[in-house]
């Protein structure tokens, strides 16, 4: 994926980290109308290996959550998965992941794609304050989650580096996702078919 994005000489590259566990229709309209918004000329989705904030809780193997995430993306031209976070193992951390694509892509402008809910975290993510510095985030709106503290405090310094992006409110989790399989109820037309098929043929989240 790296290797792609160099060929393709990218100005504006747009980075949507997660757990993605599994994908769905909420990551996705966020990272288009990011894309649209941002005149980003793609956007990379990374899985994460193992989330730092998700130790205690059982996460689904690295390898069906990369496969969830090409399904996903697979017939937009302007997405892509990266294996980044899951090849580096461990935990991951964006300003890791930050820090690798602006080695390997000279001159390129990141911008780190976010819902309301993750960016209202990020004095607690690992080298915030030099993780603002290296890349600009991009916060969407998300039901159940308000972005109205992004005009106080500490996040006024930031106010250049953190863009506010108002989408359709989509109010779908993977939580939510993951407890609906789990107890049979639909799911349909909130992740792609694709996906949900991949859910039923490996029977994911049938179980804790
Ligand atoms: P979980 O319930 O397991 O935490 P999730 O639905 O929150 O899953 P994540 O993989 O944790 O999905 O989220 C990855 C990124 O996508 C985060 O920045 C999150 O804020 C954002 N995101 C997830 N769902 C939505 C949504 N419905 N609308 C806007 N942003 C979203
Ligand atoms: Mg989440």
């Amino acid at each position: 994926m790296l290797d792609d994005l160099i060929e393709d000489n990218i100005d504006r590259l747009g980075i949507m980290g997660g757990t993605f566990d599994p994908i769905h229709n909420g990551h996705l309209v966020t990272a288009e109308a990011a894309a649209y918004q941002y005149e980003l000329d793609k956007v990379v989705f990374v899985p994460s290996a193992n989330p730092p904030h998700k130790t205690e809780q059982k996460i689904t193997d690295a390898e069906d959550r990369y496969i969830m995430t090409i399904l996903a993306t697979m017939n937009n031209s302007k997405f892509g998965v990266s294996r980044l976070e899951i090849d580096r193992g461990g935990l991951s951390y964006t300003i890791d992941t930050v820090q690798t694509f602006k080695e390997m892509l000279d001159n390129v402008d990141l911008y780190f794609i976010t819902g309301a809910d993750a960016i209202l975290e990020i004095f607690t993510w690992k080298k915030a304050e030099q993780l603002l510095q290296e890349c600009k985030f991009i916060a969407a709106t998300r039901p159940g989650y308000s972005l109205s503290k992004l005009e106080e405090g500490i996040y006024e310094e930031y106010k250049e580096k953190i863009f506010q992006l108002k989408i359709p409110g989509l109010a779908i989790s993977s939580t939510d996702i993951r407890n609906r399989v789990k107890i049979g109820r639909p799911i349909k037309y909130q992740l792609p078919n694709t996906v949900e098929a991949y859910i039923k043929k490996r029977k994911l989240y049938k179980e804790e």
